[in-house]
């Protein structure tokens, strides 16, 4: 029986150690990590599915498709199972507004539909300062609902969770076969990668019931439904560590966002929040195999989704989990 550690309680840490179980089911997998739940990065985010090659650069195409197909086959299923509500999958439809004509994005091919809207209906919504306008039928991922979805269906395969966090690899040395990396941002310290980066994002819940669509714009400013609340941002700045919430970043974002959806007034705002998008170009899944102080350490990377982690958690987790499998067995040969 192999012993494997995945650390992180982020969406890749969880997606992924599923995806463990499911390929090697005689593993014991734990998930160490320093936080759960609504102190991990994914608590927060937005959770729509449009997967962006823009944000995803250095990896072939077909692949972020691939990924981007994979995760899509998973979501949408439970989007139309009576697990719909539990697990925060929800069908949402909504507009992409843009100034560049979209050809063939990512997601097309995955999501129900993708139809340019015609120039008299973009004007009679108050888009009309948009060249192009898209009507997308797509998933959100709830995530407050979706992570504990996914620890429940983790720990009723057997897995186990410890709260610690680990400052030094040489801990698990002797202890696991291997130790799976999705810390994220924690990567920068534990493995040294300096090229991970934070792009931070501020957002705000608010209650507006009486808007059910998402707007997405390429200039900071979004509205997704996320349940009983509707997300609005945002903003994207480099390297800024900066976990505050900051007034000036709430003042730009509802006026941004005020001009693309004047129906936001009114609304009442339940919670704000600011997150770091762990950055890293390109994505990095791959092996290792760590010499430290006390021995041999292989690892499996799965770290660096930037804006796309709830999107590509399920497509990137798949081939991370297949690399622990084949680390496995050749270690075994
Ligand atoms: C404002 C905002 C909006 C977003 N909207 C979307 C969206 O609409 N769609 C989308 O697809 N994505 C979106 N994202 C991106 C998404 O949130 C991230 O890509 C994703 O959450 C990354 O997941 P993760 O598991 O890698 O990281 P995290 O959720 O940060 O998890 C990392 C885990 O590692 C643990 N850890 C780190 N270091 C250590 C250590 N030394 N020892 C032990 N544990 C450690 C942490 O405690 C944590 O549990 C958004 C992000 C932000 C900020």
């Amino acid at each position: 029986m192999y012993n494997i550690a995945v650390l992180g309680a982020g969406i890749i840490g969880v997606s992924t150690a599923i995806n463990i179980q499911k390929q090697i089911p005689s593993a014991r997998v734990k998930i160490i990590s320093e936080k759960f739940g609504q102190e991990t990065t994914s608590w927060g985010a937005g959770g729509l599915f449009r997967p962006t090659a823009k944000f995803i650069r250095g990896i072939p195409e077909e692949t972020i498709r691939r990924w981007a197909r994979m995760g899509w086959d998973f979501y949408s299923s439970l989007a139309v199972s009576d697990q719909a509500k539990e697990s925060g999958m929800q069908i949402v439809s909504g507009y992409i507004l843009t100034q560049t004509k979209v050809e063939n994005p990512t997601y097309k091919d995955c999501v129900y539909s993708f139809h340019e809207v015609s120039r008299k209906s973009a004007e009679e919504m108050g888009f009309g300062h948009y060249k192009y306008v898209y009507l997308v039928t797509t998933v959100i991922a709830i995530v407050k609902d979706y992570l504990p979805w996914l620890f429940k269906r983790f720990k009723e395969n057997g897995g186990e969770t410890e709260q610690r966090r680990i400052d030094d690899l040489n801990e698990l040395v002797g202890v696991y076969d291997l130790v799976v990396n999705c810390t994220g941002l924690g990567s920068r310290t534990l493995f040294g990668d300096t090229s991970i980066f934070p792009v931070r994002g501020q957002l705000l819940r608010v209650r507006a019931p009486w808007i059910k669509h998402f707007i997405y714009t390429e200039e900071d400013a979004y509205l997704i439904p996320n349940g009983d609340l509707l997300v609005v941002g945002g903003c994207r700045q480099e390297n800024n560590f900066n976990l505050n919430i900051e007034t000036s970043d709430r003042e730009g974002i509802l006026e941004r966002c005020y001009k693309i959806c004047p129906a936001l007034k009114g609304a009442v705002i339940d919670h704000e929040w600011t997150g770091l998008r762990p950055t890293r170009f390109p994505i990095r899944i791959e092996k290792e195999v760590l010499q430290l102080k006390r021995g041999r350490l292989m690892v499996v990377h799965n770290y660096g989704h930037g804006a796309n982690g709830i999107s590509m958690s399920w497509g990137t987790s798949l081939d991370a989990a297949e690399l622990v499998k084949d680390a496995l067995l050749s270690a075994k040969l």
